[in-house]
Parts: C-alpha cells; structure tokens; sequence
C-alpha cells in the first residue's frame, strides 16, 4: 500500500468512527503524532517489544498521514516522499550532522 492509497484508507476510518475532520483540527492531529512518538519512545526505554513499538510508530504514521490529508489536499505524498528522497540523496554525507564531527574533534 503506497501513501496515497493509505491516506484514503485513513479519511474513511476517520469518517466511518466521527473522529476530527475539518483542517483546524489539523494541530491536534499532529500533536496526537507527537504523542504518539513519546508513546515509541517510552516503549522504546522500558524494553517493550518491537511490536508494541512497531504499533506506536505506525499510530504516529497514522495521524501524519491524517494531518497532511487536511493540511496540504491535493498534494501527492507518494510522488512527494520519491521528489525529497532525491534531494536528500543529493546532500553531502552526514549533512546537517555536524555536530558529530564538533563531539568527535572535541573529544581529541
Ligand atoms: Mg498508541
């Protein structure tokens, strides 16, 4: 399933259980991501296992995919994530790291 494809799967599950569906409730559907990212994470520090992360990982894809369907409609987030793939595939190694190389000299 590509994301097109899952972002419609989202619009009906959110149509078929009345959840938010109007673009200002766009903030708290990416501040549910963001809780649900802590939830990764927290299961993620207690040694939980990869499934139990793998399922909070995917809740925070969810309400992503269900913020961009609301916040930036019409745009195609399949042919979106191949066009940033390639700029980011442009960059040099490690860019926008570079506080890895400050640690390391600062280390020596
Ligand atoms: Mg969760």
């Amino acid at each position: 399933m590509h994301l097109e494809e899952m972002k419609k799967t989202i619009e009906n599950l959110v149509l078929q259980k009345g959840f938010y569906n109007k673009p200002e409730d766009v903030p708290k559907k990416l501040l549910f991501a963001f809780i649900e990212l802590g939830e990764a994470s927290d299961a993620w520090k207690k040694g939980e296992t990869r499934e139990k992360i793998a399922e909070e990982l995917i809740d925070t894809i969810f309400y992503i995919l269900d913020a961009s369907r609301l916040a930036c409609p019409g745009v195609d987030l399949d042919k979106m994530f191949l066009e940033k793939l390639k700029a980011n595939r442009s960059r040099p190694y490690q860019y926008g790291e570079g506080h890895r190389l400050q640690s390391r000299e600062n280390q020596v």
